[in-house]
């Protein structure tokens, strides 16, 4: 019903598009963490109290229709919720944007604990299909891997003759993406990877070719298989980059395919057209709308340039050295052959361009070359071919001008700026927690939900001792729903009146799940020495999901699982602190939990969280944040004031200076602070119930491993703030000031925001109204 609701909206939005031949920007993604779509349509449409009320009668209960839905789970983790949640906010605005990307047969994998390990379980979304994508057989096109390039020239102009390659059918997969309160309806494509011939050739067979043609279709189908479920790590599998230039050449195939219908010279592209890419995933984009422009418009070099490098932007989305993408130049090479010629030419000439215009000497290209020591950084290409480059919080950009792209900020300060990132309001408040949005929408009315910065009217109730009790009400409401969701799936009774201290992200040494862990422990040993120990009772839940492959990782995840059955169960404490793993952390589950957080434990080693969206998720939802002055979490202490935050912890500045040093001194911490000697022994020496040497790994990686992520070095300072939080919690009127305070002060952290500024500072588009 509601696909037919919107569908006329949808064309009447593409021919408005069309008529009005308005500039639109496609969002180049690897990843679309999309989660379920069904509720935040009707909230979208205006008609989610319609239906709630027509299927009540008919005794169905929406909320369990909704189940029912699988949750698009087409990303790993931030990054793909952002360009979900930015899909959200341009439809939102009026804004022409769409989404370009994979359709990914199998997500990101389902995660169980078995034996207190993960478990992965492949995802098969699509099984039962799914409702809201449309195929567009008929707006196919071809995409060429391999072969090998001839270069001739005819009648003085070179061309390029592409031959010997394998051919790969892109078929696109519409979904709508559905405005709040207005008739836009955007799209977001997906590509799905055929076979040229629908089914393999008969001819073949004939022949005696049927193995062949057989390995034909199981190569090519296995180009939109699967999602590789690294998050923040570069695996650099040849599969990867098929991937990568498949969507991507499809993409910008379409785009060009469209935009000659309008009747206008290919040289106005960039007038009517941004491509922004998300992370360098996309970046062989640079290289692709050169080749069209080359080769197939015939426009020369400096032409084709001028026009790539005005339509693509780009955003960086990590500094971390094991993330950033660099392609074997061999591999490179025989995978995309014309494509590799051109990301060459372009080295070639912005080296002797820099050499000429800084009078710099060879040596000194090497921070800035594309291809260098056999491989193709794409981070360097994505820069070089981009009219626009921004980090995604304050913090994380200034590192890049100072540090990573130091050499090229140089070079082109104009071309970097910040875009701190964002969640939509719509899914991570109304629908998450209607609870509050109706409150909210009973004391400051209803103006917040189109301008999320009026969210800033309740601070005058910040200190309303009624509006207080009502915050309170909704909160202990939400709490109350995932304290029986944790019954009744894990049979485990948590008190709705302790303090919920959450951390749920992908597990990540960065992000130092560890150091939450050893706090655990402290806590635990103060309560077993000393079980009248005067704590306001706690329940930690985790949730994330370690990469296959990351054993460090996998290796925190059971030590979790083994401290909870330890800890639940132990007498002794009196049920004073609990411990939770949930399985299979996606976007549904964390539409249950950011609601009933108290707590939100953003305690990334400083300069390595870019931004993190999870933070403005439970600041959004009343959350108080304890973290390090790590990403956004900069600037929500700036927007909260340092009494509604608990900050500590090593600079970003501090440790860095410790990078260039080789470290610190992991020894004295550990010899100095008996509290972290115990825990570290623990690890190793039998305390921990049931284990044996499986944590010896752990253990070296902090001590004999240099502790890279400065979870000892972070662990007292950490302690401390943890009984400032204590202290505060028991001022309940204190905490529930500061929590209305954290929501207040929100709405900068909707996506709305950030994409209002891509809008006018990078893509240069406007919202343009689509008639009912
Ligand atoms: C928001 C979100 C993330 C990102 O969380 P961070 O804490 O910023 O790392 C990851 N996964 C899912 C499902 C999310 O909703």
């Amino acid at each position: 019903m509601i696909r037919d609701y919107i569908s006329a909206r949808w064309i009447k939005t593409n021919k408005v598009y069309t008529e009005t031949s308005e500039k639109q920007v496609y969002y180049f993604s690897m990843e679309f963490l999309l989660g379920r779509i069904l509720n935040t349509n009707l909230i979208n449409t205006g008609l989610l109290d319609t239906c709630q009320t027509a299927l009540a009668e008919l005794g169905i209960d929406l909320a369990g229709l909704e189940q029912q839905e699988p949750d698009a789970g087409l990303g790993n983790g931030g990054l793909g919720r952002l360009a979900a949640c930015f899909l959200d906010s341009m439809a939102a605005l009026g804004l022409p944007g769409h989404g370009t990307g994979i359709r990914y047969k199998y997500g990101l994998f389902e995660q169980r604990i078995v034996d207190q390990q993960q478990v992965e379980l492949p995802d098969n979304w699509l099984k039962d299909g799914y409702i809201w994508e449309y195929r567009k057989a008929d707006k196919a096109v071809t995409v060429k891997f391999g072969g090998t390039v001839q270069m001739r020239r005819i009648n003085g102009r070179l061309t390029f003759e592409h031959s010997g390659f394998e051919a790969v059918r892109a078929v696109p997969y519409d979904v709508p993406i559905i405005g709040y309160g207005n008739n836009t309806v955007n799209t977001l494509r997906l590509w799905n990877a055929e076979p040229i011939q629908a089914e393999f050739d008969l001819a073949c067979f004939n022949r005696g070719e049927y193995l062949k043609a057989v390995e034909y279709k199981h190569w090519v189908e296995r180009v939109s298989m699967i999602l590789y479920p690294d998050d923040n790590y570069d695996e650099g599998r040849s599969l990867r980059l098929r991937q990568q230039y498949f969507f991507v050449s499809a993409g910008v195939q379409s785009i060009i395919r469209r935009f000659k219908k309008t009747g206008l010279p290919i040289r106005q592209l960039a007038d009517k057209v941004a491509i922004h890419i998300n992370d360098t995933h996309p970046a062989v984009a640079i290289p692709e709308l050169m080749r069209i422009l080359l080769d197939e418009e015939g426009l020369s070099w400096d032409a084709a340039w001028d026009i790539t490098t005005r339509t693509v932007s780009y955003t960086n989305h990590t500094i971390m050295p094991e993330a950033l993408e660099k392609w074997p130049e061999v591999m490179f090479k025989a995978q995309l052959p014309r494509i590799y010629l051109i990301v060459e030419e372009i080295n070639k000439r912005y080296c002797n361009e820099v050499l000429t215009k800084c009078f710099c000497r060879q040596e000194q290209l090497a921070g800035i070359a594309i291809i260098a020591g056999g491989n193709i950084n794409m981070a360097h290409l994505a820069v070089v071919g981009s009219h626009s480059v921004n980090g995604v919080a304050a913090i994380h950009t200034e590192i890049l001008k100072k540090h990573l792209l130091q050499p090229f900020y140089q070079l082109h300060p104009g071309k970097f700026n910040n875009k701190t990132n964002g969640i939509t309001h719509r899914r991570w408040l109304i629908k998450a927690n209607p609870g509050l949005a109706r409150l909210l929408n009973d004391t400051i009315g209803e103006c917040w939900i189109k301008h999320p910065g009026d969210l800033i009217n309740v601070l005058q109730y910040r200190d309303d001792p009624a509006f207080k009790q009502q915050i309170a009400a909704v909160k202990q409401h939400n709490k109350a729903l995932l304290a029986s969701y944790i019954k009744n799936k894990y049979g485990l009774t948590i008190d709705p009146c302790a303090i919920f201290d959450v951390q749920i992200k992908r597990i990540h040494a960065y992000k130092r799940q560890l150091l939450n862990i050893f706090h655990i422990m402290d806590l635990y040993n103060r309560l077993r020495q000393d079980p009248a120990c005067d704590i306001v009772p706690r329940t930690f839940i985790f949730a994330g999901k370690a990469a296959p492959g990351y054993y460090i990782a996998k290796q925190v995840i059971k030590l979790i699982n083994m401290l909870a059955e330890q800890i639940n169960r132990d007498p002794v404490i009196r049920e004073k602190i609990k411990v939770v793993f949930l399985e299979n952390y996606s976007v549904s589950l964390g539409e249950l939990v950011f609601p009933a957080a108290d707590v939100s434990e953003q305690i990334s080693t400083a300069s390595k969280e870019a931004s993190g969206t999870g933070n403005m998720k439970f600041m959004m939802n009343g959350a108080l944040t304890i973290g390090t002055l790590d990403g956004a979490n900069v600037e929500i202490k700036n927007a909260v004031g340092a009494e509604n935050i608990f900050i500590f912890g090593l600079t970003a500045e501090e440790v860095m200076t410790f990078y260039r040093q080789g470290g610190y001194s992991v020894w004295d911490v550990y010899n100095k602070d008996e509290r972290l000697k115990t825990i570290l022994n623990q690890l190793i020496n039998g305390s921990v119930r049931g284990a044996q040497e499986e944590f010896r790994s752990l253990y070296d990686s902090l001590l004999y491993n240099n502790d890279e992520y400065f979870v000892l070095k972070d662990f007292s300072a950490y302690v401390d703030a943890q009984t400032l939080l204590d202290n505060a919690f028991r001022d309940q009127a204190g905490w529930l000031g500061s929590s209305i305070h954290n929501i207040a002060k929100a709405g900068i952290f909707s996506s709305d925001r950030s994409i209002r500024e891509y809008a006018d500072d990078i893509w240069k588009i406007r919202p343009v109204i689509i008639p009912g």
